[in-house]
């Protein structure tokens, strides 16, 4: 049992890519954790199988981050049922590319509502009883798309450069709470959101990339890890990018 009592962490997009690297190693870390998803039911069910075989305790549950109702209940009940949240993680964000001429209202939308409204809703419902106690933790996902910007992903830059702004007003405003709140913005990094590229596009990337290759979700897992216990970090933009945005 590698349960350490080190309370309870709430993880947004866990069922796959960065959030399920994001969800195994809280709980190699001794968090209990509750994960949410879209979709992916059965990814969802072998993680919890798999988070069972390192002696964790999970929970996960169907929730659209972009619904404040079910954000708020879906917090009320992982309080409930395994005690404070401690640590939150949005790592829920979806992407809709295309020319800013082409981009139908729809995109802009969608991308603005699971990205930037999403982890509004989420850190919102947790933080309430994150100030009541005294101590907390928010590590919310952004991009490098969102520090420097990226052709044909306008609505996807600004709901990740949103994110930065919001997490950075929060550690001010709750800092005094003993609340932290720092961004991850990770670059390119092996998982199904950019399993699309194709190869072309992919050597022109990875040529951008100072150490030659993409990242691995359990790279951006360590730096949510160190997040987690760097007690004196607030305010941090922290880049897991290889070096691609030097
Ligand atoms: P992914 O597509 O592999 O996984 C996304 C997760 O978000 C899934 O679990 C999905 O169910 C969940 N999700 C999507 N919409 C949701 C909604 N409305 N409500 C609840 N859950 C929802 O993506 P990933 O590559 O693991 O990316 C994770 C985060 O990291 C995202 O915020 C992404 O923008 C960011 N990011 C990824 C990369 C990359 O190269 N992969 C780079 C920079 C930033």
């Amino acid at each position: 049992m590698v349960h350490n009592g080190r309370g309870v962490a709430l993880v947004t997009g866990g069922s796959r890519g960065i959030g399920r690297a994001v969800v195994l190693r809280l709980v190699r870390e001794g968090f209990d954790v509750a994960f949410c998803y879209q979709r992916e039911a059965v990814a969802a069910a072998d993680l919890e199988k798999a988070v069972a075989e390192l002696g964790g305790r999970v929970a996960h549950r169907r929730v659209d981050v972009s619904d404040a109702v079910q954000v708020k209940e879906w917090v009320r009940d992982v309080e409930s049922e395994l005690g404070p949240v401690e640590v939150v993680v949005t790592s829920a964000g979806i992407v809709r590319d295309g020319p800013l001429v082409m981009m139908q209202d729809k995109d802009w939308q969608d991308v603005i509502d699971v990205n930037l409204n999403g982890t509004f809703n989420v850190c919102r419902a947790a933080v309430f009883g994150m100030m009541k106690r005294k101590s907390g933790c928010l590590i919310n996902l952004s991009s490098v798309a969102g520090v420097s910007g990226h052709a044909t992903q306008s609505n996807y830059s600004a709901s990740k450069a949103g994110i930065i702004g919001f997490t950075k007003s929060l550690s001010k405003e709750l800092g005094r709470y003993g609340i932290r709140a720092n961004v991850v913005a990770p670059g390119f990094i092996d998982t199904d959101m950019v399993a699309g590229i194709s190869d072309g596009l992919r050597t022109k990337a990875v040529a951008g990339v100072a150490l030659g290759r993409f990242g691995r979700p359990d790279e951006v897992a360590d730096a949510v890890a160190y997040l987690a216990s760097a007690e004196y970090v607030t305010g941090a933009v922290l880049q897991i990018d290889g070096g691609l945005s030097i």
